[in-house]
């Protein structure tokens, strides 16, 4: 993954995904219009001023070569709940309504649909099946992450276009890692009673009683391959929201006192 710099915008881009010409990004909170605790690129409404919003959406999308009038958006709420949206859907969210209540995972194979997810410290996934000309953006917090929604959202892009697993492209955005990322044991009993394996990437904390770090990144990587994608294809950012406050909103910082963070990928 790497940064592009845009006067005072920044944004990070997949080389893969760059390689075969797919717009999209990962943004930071560097280069937007919004004050205080959503300063500056804050990409959702939340408490912010929507004037503020949707010229940051003007910014970030004439940056990658695409229309903020083509965004379409869903309300994200930690399920395993995938949808498929049209060219009809743009403009849901930040211009209309947003109908679809309740799904992390989104994809289109038609063209000019900017599909757009949320995070600050989840992590995002983004998908491109090229034998199919697909796109999809997944939002994969520790909940979405047991559910597998990333393995799942390849699974549909399989079954509804008949994409070849094995030649998806794939990101996984930053989010909080694993350096970061403490949890209590119940959360640790989820992934173990779901995902055996991911044992291996969960290790305790070695100065705190009954607390444990977890490896978002590493996990999601894994889940993807299990699901048939090569790991040659799949770009792990491995970068750490928290870690970088300053960039990143950063949920386990401010709490709701924050903006958003967005992921968006086009045809
Ligand atoms: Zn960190």
């Amino acid at each position: 993954m790497k940064l592009v710099k845009k006067g005072d915008l920044e944004y990070y881009i997949f080389e893969n995904l760059e390689r075969a010409g797919v717009k999209h990004c990962f943004s930071t909170r560097l280069g937007g219009v919004s004050e205080g605790v959503y300063s500056s690129l804050n990409l959702a409404f939340r408490e912010d001023k929507p004037e503020n919003v949707i010229e940051n959406y003007r910014i970030i999308c004439e940056a990658i070569g695409t229309d903020s009038k083509n965004t379409v958006w869903t309300r994200q709420v930690h399920t395993d709940n995938v949808i498929e949206v049209t060219e009809n859907d743009r403009g849901k969210g930040l211009f209309t309504e947003r109908q679809a209540e309740g799904y992390d995972g989104i994809y289109t194979d038609k063209k000019d649909v900017v599909l757009t997810g949320f995070s600050a410290d989840c992590v995002l996934l983004f998908f491109y099946a090229p034998d199919v000309k697909a796109v999809a953006m997944t939002h994969s917090g520790w909940r979405g992450t047991v559910l597998e929604i990333g393995g799942k959202t390849a699974d549909i892009l399989a079954k509804r276009y008949g994409a070849d697993k094995s030649k998806i492209l794939a990101g996984i955005s930053p989010a909080i890692g694993k350096c970061c990322f403490q949890v209590d044991s119940p959360v640790v009993d989820e992934f173990s009673d779901k995902l055996p394996w991911s044992k291996d990437f969960i290790t305790d904390d070695k100065t705190e009683e009954g607390k444990f770090f977890i490896d978002l990144h590493g996990i999601n990587q894994r889940i993807l391959e299990n699901h048939g994608l090569s790991p040659e294809n799949i770009e792990n950012s491995r970068i750490c929201t928290k870690c970088h406050p300053e960039r990143f909103f950063s949920h386990r910082i401010t709490g709701n006192a924050r903006g958003s963070l967005a992921g968006l990928i086009s045809l």
